[in-house]
């Protein structure tokens, strides 16, 4: 069973995310969405909220599975006997940012990290905007999938 493990805040889910795991979906068995929770760090939706809203997108894809972690996502990895790590690029910013996390989690676990850039036309779409958006009151629909809009 190939398995690939799709690690973020989902803070909340974008559709710039459900590009990217749509899009790895065909290639794994298995594709674990895992939310990393971060006592530090403040979100605006709660873990129950994030998961939701997750499970409700993917209700009718059976390869699909949601799960939270903590610490580290090779050592989850690990646990899931997932081999790899799903990721999208957006720009260099991302780039330079993802490198040194996936070249350090290869050569702590040997986990490898595949890497989807981002569909033409969505590469505005973060997780930040959509809050920004949402905290001023703007239309935030075409952002994210139908299960965050209906909130
Ligand atoms: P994190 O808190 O780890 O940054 P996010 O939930 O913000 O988690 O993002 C998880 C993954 O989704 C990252 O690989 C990020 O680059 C990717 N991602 C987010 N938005 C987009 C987008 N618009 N296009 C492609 N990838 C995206």
């Amino acid at each position: 069973m190939k398995t690939a493990v799709f690690p973020g805040s989902f803070d909340p889910i974008t559709l710039g995310h459900v590009d990217i795991i749509n899009r790895g979906l065909p290639l794994f068995d298995q594709v674990i969405l895992a939310i990393g929770t971060n006592s530090d760090k403040k979100y605006m939706f709660s873990l129950e909220e994030r998961v939701r809203f997750l499970e409700e997108t993917y209700k009718d894809e059976p390869k699909i599975k949601v799960m939270t972690y903590k610490g580290m996502t090779v050592d989850f990895c690990r646990k899931q006997n997932a081999g790899f790590i799903l990721r999208g690029l957006r720009n260099a910013i991302d780039l330079e940012f993802e490198k040194s996390i996936g070249q350090t989690n290869f050569k702590m676990s040997g986990v490898e990290t595949l890497f989807f850039i981002t569909s033409s036309g969505k590469s505005h779409i973060s997780s930040t905007v959509v809050r920004d958006v949402i905290r001023n009151g703007g239309d935030y629909h075409f952002m994210v999938p139908d299960a965050v809009s209906k909130e």
